[in-house]
């Protein structure tokens, strides 16, 4: 039996379709909103790489996470090829670790928040998702190279809202 059947077991079915739904609300919204810019990829954390990267210490939880990772991706692939959006995947080795700006592995001091440690970034705080979400698409556009090339201070990623 798979761990995902005997979770589910444990939870009864209710809450695994509560889920579900949630899992199909949030993907249709991510491939809905990439159909709305031009030229879309989207861009996702390999999960080959998922067990070596996960903070979290518990056997159950890593399944559980593994499970709705590997769930959520399967929506947003089949998703995404009925509109022709591209999938990519790319290392997502400490991409909720380091900081966007200047590489550093940072911290999170409070749930949600990022922090960089390196005294000479401008970054400080910022959104943890947002931080974890520009270093995926820096890793896509730039290999794994983490640093921007453009110095100019563009800052769109500062309003990069959800
Ligand atoms: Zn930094």
């Amino acid at each position: 039996m798979r761990g995902s059947e005997r979770i589910a077991e444990s939870f009864g079915d209710d809450v695994w379709n509560q889920i579900d739904d949630v899992f199909h609300r949030v993907t249709r919204e991510v491939v809905e909103y990439a159909e709305s810019v031009e030229n879309p990829v989207l861009v996702l954390e390999d999960l080959t790489y998922i067990r070596e990267s996960m903070d979290y210490g518990d056997f159950m939880n890593r399944r559980l996470h593994g499970w709705g990772f590997a769930k959520l991706h399967a929506q947003i692939r089949y998703k995404a090829v009925e509109k022709g959006i591209p999938v990519e995947t790319v290392n997502p080795r400490n991409t909720s670790k380091e900081c966007h700006a200047c590489g550093e592995v940072g911290y999170c001091p409070r749930q949600a928040t990022f922090k960089c440690t390196n005294d000479a970034c401008w970054m400080g705080e910022y959104q943890a998702d947002v931080n974890g979400a520009i270093n995926i698409a820096d890793r896509y556009l730039s290999g794994e190279s983490r640093f921007r090339e453009h110095e100019n201070d563009d800052d769109s990623a500062e309003d990069g809202g959800r």
